[in-house]
């Protein structure tokens, strides 16, 4: 299973920070040279609708073309699109985005050949070629030549239409959110090529987001809400800063929590077929029942999108079938599409779903079973032996450290591991009722106390 390793400057999906303090031109065009110099062939080059853009794109390009790379320029894409096209044409990419950070933020992901963004191993490496300044920078003769083909992003939409049946959702009447994000024109595509009626909100490209921010927060798509009442729509579906996750309002109006939309999903995914399903330890423990319903298996990973799609692709390397994975966030990864979140397949999927179910949005979210989660903030200056002494607590239960510690128990399981970005621990608690996880809650917070006190 793939593990996690410490980086400085990237985190769990790429480098980001303020522009014009931390994001900066020059740091972007070590990453293009650092990237150029690891890599032969051609790189694509993508961003989101960030103001800050172009700056960073050219300089993203400036960087791989001086160390002999040639030069991609996709435009303006998700990042899952430019990860698509990487897959089947490129050596490389470089996504010049923040995802849900607000709009002050940019930052650049990388994508590796395959698609997946570049695993701990190799962005170590290419940290440490920006910090040395080890760059293979080329004389006239073998500097990299460059092209515009912003076109290329019809193939990402192409493969997502032809995942479906022809039409698959006519009839059906669909609104779509892409927090002017770089989804606007093909989220809205995908759906009408599939059959759907679409509406539209924050559906022009702005890199200031004048609707509403990057991240899709239930507040935020009141507006979206709003409009699939008004329209009698059968969802709507809204997009973070890059696209690559999805979030649903049903056709009441009301948000569908993202472990909900994860088992929908899985459930859909998993009806005629067995396998695995890979998720991180977080995910709810739905992801069982679901599995448990279909004689399918879990394959729980570190938080992080990037290691539940190299799991996916070990396990599939290994001989076994890998059916669905992807976080409770709204990152879900389809593998018969490609290995990584992809925000405009999980929106197609949707119709696919309902379409195969013949049923409402809110009464298949209702089917699933009821669970009842605590999700907390820990602060604390010393994470690991806080975790440790958690550990030596609990060390009579059925414990997972996959990340952090997970305790698990037949109807309540808990997780507390260190955040991947900031100075706190996450604390999470489900249980079938809220007494339950109160009562496991106050277990632990009790095992920390007595750990400060120490
Ligand atoms: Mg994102």
């Amino acid at each position: 299973m793939a593990e996690k390793a410490e980086k400085q400057l990237f985190g769990t999906n790429g480098v980001r920070g303020i522009v014009g303090r931390d994001m900066t031109p020059d740091l972007v065009m070590r990453i293009g040279m650092a990237l150029a110099s690891m890599r032969k062939g051609t790189i694509a080059v993508g961003r989101d609708t960030r103001t800050s853009g172009p700056a960073l794109c050219s300089a993203a390009k400036a960087g791989i073309l001086a160390c002999g790379c040639d030069v991609v320029d996709v435009g303006v894409l998700p990042t899952p699109a430019l990860q698509y096209l990487v897959k089947h044409h490129f050596d490389a990419g470089a996504m010049i985005t923040a995802s849900h950070n607000p709009p002050e933020y940019n930052g650049v992901k990388i994508i590796d050949a395959d698609g997946t963004e570049m695993g701990d191993e190799e962005t170590i490496k290419l940290e440490q070629r920006i910090f040395s300044g080890a760059f293979e920078v080329q004389g006239w003769k073998s500097v990299g030549s460059e092209v515009y083909a912003p076109h290329l992003i019809d193939e990402y939409i192409d493969a997502i239409v032809r995942s479906f049946p022809a039409h698959v959702g006519e009839g059906m009447t669909v609104v779509v959110d892409p927090g002017s994000g770089p989804a606007s024109h093909s989220t809205p595509t995908i759906l009408s090529r599939m059959g759907c009626r679409v509406h539209t909100v924050n559906a022009n490209m702005d890199g200031t987001f004048p609707g509403r921010l990057p991240e899709p927060s239930p507040e935020g798509l009141a507006p979206l809400a709003e409009m699939v009442v008004k329209t009698g729509a059968a969802f709507g579906v809204a997009h973070d800063g890059d696209a690559d996750r999805a979030v649903f309002i049903d056709e009441t109006g009301t948000y569908v929590e993202e472990n909900v939309e994860f088992a929908l999903m899985q459930r859909y995914v998993c009806r005629n077929r067995t396998g695995f399903v890979v998720t991180p330890v977080s995910t709810s423990r739905r992801v069982e029942d679901v599995c448990a319903e279909h004689g399918c298996q879990v394959a729980y990973t570190p938080v992080g999108s990037i290691y539940v799609a190299r799991t996916m692709l070990d396990l599939a390397a290994s001989g076994r079938t890998v059916l669905f994975g992807g976080e409770g966030n709204g990152g879900l990864i389809f593998p018969d599409h490609q290995h990584c979140r992809d925000g405009g397949m999980t929106a197609a999927a949707m119709v696919g779903l309902l379409a195969a179910e013949q049923s409402s949005l809110s009464s298949l979210a209702g089917d699933l079973p009821d669970y009842f989660m605590i999700k907390e903030k820990i602060f604390t200056g010393k994470p690991a032996s806080v975790v440790d002494l958690v550990k030596a607590r609990f060390s009579e239960e059925r414990l997972d450290a996959t990340d952090g510690i997970r305790i698990n128990r037949d109807h309540v399981w808990a997780l507390l591991r260190p955040s991947g970005t900031e100075p706190f621990m996450r604390l999470l608690v489900e249980a079938r009722d809220r007494q339950l996880a109160e009562a496991m809650y106050g277990e632990i917070t009790d095992a920390i106390g007595s750990a400060d006190q120490a």
